[in-house]
Formats: C-alpha cells, structure tokens, sequence
C-alpha cells in the first residue's frame, strides 16, 4: 500500500515538473486514487463500456422500447438524479421484460430495471429506493473501483477486465472464456458489490430519495419484504445475488430511514398507470388473468389512483380488440384528465384500430400544442399519419424526431415504414441501417448505407450524406472492437 502510494506521489510530482497547473489538483485528489494511471478508467472511457454495453444489451435482451414506459422511468429516474451527489455522468434508464425482480447499472450512467420489479413494488416510493441504490453505484463509481481493486491482484488491465465483462454481460459463454483468459475468474460476469458497496448505495440512495420528497421507509420496507420472500427459496431473485440483503443491512437502512423527517407521501397515479400498462402489456399474462388483478387490486387502491386499474383493463380490452369497451373506459378516462399522456397514448391506438386515425391526428395536434416535441406525442403523430397514408409528412416529423431521440428505434422504425410507402427504398435502408448500428451490428449498417448510397443520385447531397454516415459507424466500429 505504502509502496504504491509513494509511487503515485513521484507521479505527480513527475507531472507538476513537465506540465503546468492542472496536475496541483493531484495533491487533493491522492487518497482517491489509489491505483496507477494505467488501471483506472476515465470517466470518457466509462461513457464509451457504457455505450457498447447498451448496444449490446439492445441485441440480446428484450428492451422494452415502450414510448409511454420510457417517459415514465426517465422521469422518476431523472427526479432521483436530481437529489444525487456526485452524479459526473448523464443517466439513461431503460426497461427489460423479465418477471424477474432486477435492477442493475453499468458504466456511463445505464441503469435498468426489471419488468418485475413493478410487480413486486408496491408504491412509487419503494421502486424508487431501488432507483436511487443503482443511481449510488454508478455515481460513488463502485463498478470501476471493483475492477480496479480486482486489476491490482491479477495481471489484466483495466480495459481488459472492462471488455471482458462487457462480453460477459451481453453474451455470457463468449464472456466467461474471455475472462478465464484475462484471469479475472472471481467476476464471473457478474456485478458482484462488496457489503460495504451495498451500505453505502443505500446510504445515498436513502438521502437521494428524501431530497426528491420520497418515503424514505420505502426503502427498509421494500428490502425487507423481498428478505422475508425469498428467505428460504431455492432460486432468489437476481437481484438478491448481485445486491445480497442480510439482515443488517435491513436494520441500517431502517435506522437510517428514522434520521429523515416522517413524510406522507401521497400514491403516484403515474406509478399505478405505469404498473398497469406493464400487466396488461408486459406480464405475459393472459386477458382474463389480467382482469381479475386489475379488479381485485382496484378493491384495495386508494381513492385517488383507481383510475390506473380502469386504464389497466381498457389496455387490455384495447389489445383483445374489444373497442366497445376500451372506449367507454378511456373517454371517461381522458374527460378526467386531458392531458394525460398514458391515456392519450392509448386512445390514439384505439382511433387507429377504429379505422379512425384522422381523429387520432387532431387529437394529438392538440396535444402536441401545450408539450411540442414530446416523444410519447410525437411518435404517436407520426403513426397517426403513416396510417392514413400521408408519408410525406410523416416522414418531416420523423426525421426530426430521429433527430432529437436517435437512441428510440421506434422512430427509426417509424420512418422505414413511410419510406416503404413512399418507394424510397435507400430511406428505408438507412433508417433500418442505424437500428442495426444501435444493436452494434456495424458490418451489416454499412453495408445498407452501401446499398442505400449506389441507390441515391450520383454527387447528391443525398448520397454525401449516406457516405459521410459510413465513414461515421467504420469509426464508431472500429472503436467498438478496440474495447473487447
Ligand atoms: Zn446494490
């Protein structure tokens, strides 16, 4: 230890000798260290393994690419990074369809969450607990210095631990022979936190949620039902191994949890919405099934979030093509809230399954006025007009909104389709090339720019602009393939 530390210090006194001021700073900095150059990963370089990893992730996991969802979970997820200390890096919160509870964040500032956890959660607050502890992990950089204590005992360098575990994460056989290669056998592809890690992303997290105005007991009472659980079951949930729950744990965060104001937290309709669309849509449980929870859970729920259960029950009448009912169910819905995005969303699908995607239109232009750019209004315009057939101006709206949310592929999806209908055959083919680069699927992305480019006319700026993007993702690949 004091070896290492001596060794840092000449360092930085190296450093002060050649360069001017910055390299001061390291005086401050020394403690936190604690590794040498070479092992340590930048925060640019966690914002590239956080990429790739998603890129990743997007190819072999079933992202749930749900407009509404997303809206939903970037901002609660927003709202808790917020309250955060610490935060160096911007956050992305995506969702995965897994009945499994999970929850889990990667470098760069990614932080999924489970399908599952929604059905366990029982208020905003306790998935919010969960949220905030992940939001811990990536801001106090557990993840980086877990590889790190782990490069200093074995002979891999940080990059090579970071791309092993990438590839473990994404493709978990190809994974496990490359760390068995890089000799990082004690990661086994997992995140595996320290219980010193784990205490102090709850500590964070449980500041983190009281500044946002959560129930900080959500947090000992959401862990401790999940402890109580699976106490004696054969096959915990996933997130039990990579975050274990002993008993102490609970009890600090409990103690914890009493230093923070009592506050009543009134239940999030947003949250019950949320949690609807996901047993209605999500849950893989069928019609009936789903109706019988809505209207029992309805029973129970306060006053003030039973339209959530309304709502959950016309998705589901919605998706069985039963429009009779869907309809009385939203039109009483959206009279009670106008603006409601979750209901706005859904009417608009049931205008088009009505053949009525004109009315759909207006209502969402009207929307569109109070929130312009809004994701969840805007990709619902454009469908609105795809499916009458006004492709032209769809493809205007989409090419904007492509713009704006690059990462969202029901945009890119959107704008295929119109493209298709419009017969150019080069805009589908770029539009489906940047769905296949956001799965990190380079080779084939160039090549449909290829395709896409011979297509266009000869010098156009059309055709300039389909080369400059090949020359962008050979980049971007070639950059891909130097982490792993
Ligand atoms: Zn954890």
């Amino acid at each position: 230890m004091f070896k290492r530390m001596r060794s840092l210090v000449c360092l930085s006194v190296a450093a002060a000798l050649t360069t001017p001021a910055p390299a001061m700073a390291n005086s401050l900095d020394l403690p936190d260290i604690g590794t040498t150059a070479s092992s340590t990963l930048t925060i640019a370089q966690e914002m590239q393994y956080g990429d790739a990893y998603m890129r990743m992730l997007r190819s072999s996991k079933p992202i749930v690419n749900d407009p509404v969802l997303n809206e939903y979970i970037d901002s609660l997820g927003h709202r808790l990074v917020a309250n955060a200390s610490d935060v160096k890096t911007p956050f992305t919160f995506f969702m995965i369809r897994d009945r499994n509870i999970n929850a889990f964040a990667f470098f760069g500032g990614y932080v999924a969450l489970h399908s599952g956890l929604f059905l366990h959660a029982q208020s905003e607050s306790e998935l919010a607990s969960v949220v905030a502890h992940e939001i811990a992990h990536v801001t106090q950089r557990h993840l980086a210095r877990s590889m790190e204590e782990q490069a200093r005992r074995s002979p891999a360098t940080m990059a090579a631990l970071a791309g092993s575990l990438l590839l473990a994460i994404a493709a978990p056989e190809a994974g496990i022979a490359a760390i068995t290669a890089t000799t990082a056998g004690s990661m086994q592809g997992q995140i595996n936190y320290t219980r010193s890690n784990e205490k102090e992303a709850d500590r964070f997290g449980i500041n983190t949620l009281s500044k946002a105005g959560f129930d900080v007991n959500a947090m000992p009472r959401f862990f401790g039902r999940l402890a109580d659980e699976y106490r004696y079951a054969s096959k915990p949930p996933p997130m039990l191994l990579t975050h274990p729950l002993p008993e102490d744990r609970i009890t600090d965060s409990r103690a914890r949890a009493q230093n923070y104001p009592a506050r009543r937290v009134d239940p999030s309709l947003d949250y019950h919405l949320a949690r609807a669309r996901i047993v209605a849509r999500y849950a893989g449980i069928d019609a009936k099934a789903a109706q019988d929870w809505f209207n029992r859970t309805e029973k129970k729920a306060a006053p003030s979030v039973k339209a959530a259960f309304q709502y959950g029950k016309a998705l589901v009448h919605l998706d069985n093509k039963e429009l009779d009912q869907a309809s009385s169910i939203l039109n009483n819905l959206i009279k009670q809230q106008p603006n409601n995005r979750f209901y706005l969303d859904a009417l608009s699908d049931l205008y088009i399954a009505q053949d009525q995607a004109n009315k759909a239109q207006s209502m969402l232009e009207k929307a569109l006025q109070s929130a312009p750019n809004n994701a969840v209004l805007t990709i619902n315009y454009a469908n609105s007009l795809v499916k009458q057939d006004k492709n032209s101006e769809a493809v205007k709206v989409l090419q904007r909104y492509t713009h704006d949310n690059p990462e969202d592929v029901n945009g890119w999806h959107l704008l295929s389709e119109a493209s298709i209908h419009l017969g150019l055959s080069d805009e589908d083919l770029a539009a489906r090339a940047e769905i296949l680069a956001l799965k990190a699927n380079w080779n084939k992305a160039i090549q449909y720019y290829t395709q896409a480019s011979q297509l266009a006319e000869l010098g156009s700026l059309k055709q300039a602009r389909y080369d400059a993007r090949i020359d962008q993702l050979m980049v971007q690949r070639d950059r891909f393939l130097a982490l792993q």
